[in-house]
């Protein structure tokens, strides 16, 4: 009988003994106690080089508003939206989740406002 397939998550449990959670969880705690806040935390991942990048090639991948065209608008987008928010998946799954492409949509400004206002909201 073949032995049964371990998840990548397992395999790193057994290596070291505690959850690859636990750790996300201990990552996020110093970054956050290095920047200050949530706000201060979000704003120093939103200056990296990194982000910068990461927005330029979405915006050149899908330059419409993503919001307007479910719609049938054409808008140009101007924004690099995170679908979830990103300091939900920051929270759940370490720094990196910040930078992961999937969850980022391109928007217009308009759309922007509207969501970030429902966030804010619902916060
Ligand atoms: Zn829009």
């Amino acid at each position: 009988m073949p032995a049964p397939i371990e998840s990548a998550n397992q395999r790193w449990k057994a290596l070291h003994g505690i959850s690859a959670r636990a750790t996300y969880d201990r990552a996020y705690d110093r970054m956050r106690k290095a920047a200050g806040s949530d706000t201060a935390l979000l704003e120093k991942l939103r200056h990296l080089r990194r982000w910068y990048h990461l927005r330029r090639v979405l915006l050149a991948r899908e330059p419409l508003c993503r919001e307007c065209a479910a719609v049938g608008v054409v808008r140009p987008a101007v924004q690099a939206d995170h679908v979830r928010r990103a300091i939900d998946v920051i929270r759940e799954r370490g720094s990196e989740a910040f930078f992961d492409i999937d969850n980022v949509q391109p928007l217009c400004g308009s759309c922007h406002g509207v969501k970030n206002a429902r966030e804010r909201a619902e916060a």
